[in-house]
């Protein structure tokens, strides 16, 4: 047995809905892993899934997708991670290896996808159980709660950048805006920071996420809703608020592309096609690839990428994603054991 935390049906996040429950440990497959956690991130997806802005996959379901921890026991068909290594758990958890998109290399987009802490059991719990073969390996230079954060608020944040278009060779002097400076604002800052480019934030919270956006290099700090002084070359909205892409469209310089990087959003409201004319271009991020993770995780080691976090004891989960709802979180919310 072990202790997890578990939802039955989503409800806000105020009435705090998530159980503290005995439960079985996880069984595991030839292929899989089974993991102590350490420490598990937590992250809007997760509000989304206990709130039920996206449907119930699994129920009752033990949410969490950012988990670090140790190999306690490994399937037969697993090779190269070994007893105690230290293993990364993501959203993307399985594929089916087999649809159009994931023989494509868009795994990302496969049709028969599970993900952690939505369709299968995640990370507030002691024990979590993965398939090797979707495991990411963390840089040693990473502690485990510093690391939490970046397996889906750092790996998205990458993705983001992916899908600006921008090739590598173009980031230096470019305008990039980012929309809602949580978790994965205050990681990609960092990597657009360090390839070069101008980052014009805009968020609500003045002591804590415009704090941090000043903090980490922005060249401008703005409310949610104001416009930079300049024309940016890119923008991601992270924040899940529909009426912000308009008021990001406005911000954007003819050709640039607007990645939305939510799994869920409020309605976006209609607004004059004079905002997307000009080649302008809006597309939104859904998952990623274990490749985006791998990419990701080496340039952050590089960097090296320090995350903000706070922790919560395991005990507190309920709280943490109280506080997240809230805006009451400054960078990364982790839960520790
Ligand atoms: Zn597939
Ligand atoms: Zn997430």
């Amino acid at each position: 047995m072990m202790k997890a935390w578990t939802l039955k049906t989503p409800e806000s996040v105020d009435t705090r809905p998530l159980l503290l429950r005995d439960v079985p440990a996880p069984d595991m497959r030839d292929d899989e892993l089974l993991v102590r956690v350490s420490a598990c991130g937590i992250c809007r997806t997760d509000l989304h899934v206990v709130e039920g802005e996206l449907p119930v996959r699994l129920s009752p379901v033990i949410p969490g997708h950012q988990i670090v921890g140790r190999v306690i026991a490994e399937g037969s068909q697993v090779a190269g991670f070994g007893l105690n290594s230290r293993v990364g758990i993501a959203w993307l958890n399985r594929t089916c290896g087999k649809c159009e998109f994931c023989i494509a290399g868009r795994e990302n987009l496969c049709e028969q996808a599970l993900f952690t802490g939505w369709s299968v059991n995640g990370g507030y719990a002691e024990y979590a159980i993965a398939p090797a073969a979707f495991a990411y390996r963390i840089p040693d230079r990473f502690e485990d709660v510093q690391a939490a954060p970046l397996l889906c608020a750092g790996i998205i944040g990458y993705r983001c950048l992916r899908l600006t278009r921008l090739s590598l060779n173009d980031w230096r002097g470019a305008r990039l805006g980012i929309y809602g400076f949580g978790a994965a604002g205050h990681i990609c800052i960092q990597l657009a920071r360090s390839r070069g480019a101008e980052v014009y934030v805009c968020t609500r919270d003045r002591e804590r996420h415009q704090a941090l956006a000043h903090d980490l290099g922005a060249t401008w700090v703005g409310d949610a809703a104001e416009e930079p002084p300049v024309k940016l070359d890119t923008a991601i909205i992270f924040a899940p608020a529909g009426e912000l892409v308009p008021i990001a469209l406005k911000a954007l310089a003819k050709g640039g592309t607007l990645v939305l990087g939510g799994i869920h959003m409020s309605p976006i409201p209609s607004f004059d096609y004079s905002l997307i004319y000009g080649e302008r271009m809006v597309r939104s991020v859904a998952n990623n690839t274990r490749a985006d993770g791998q990419e990701f995780l080496l340039e952050a080691a590089r960097i090296p990428v320090h995350t903000h976090v706070q922790t919560f004891p395991f005990d507190h989960v309920n709280e943490a994603l109280i506080a997240l709802k809230h805006d009451a979180i400054r960078g990364a919310g982790v839960i520790v054991r």
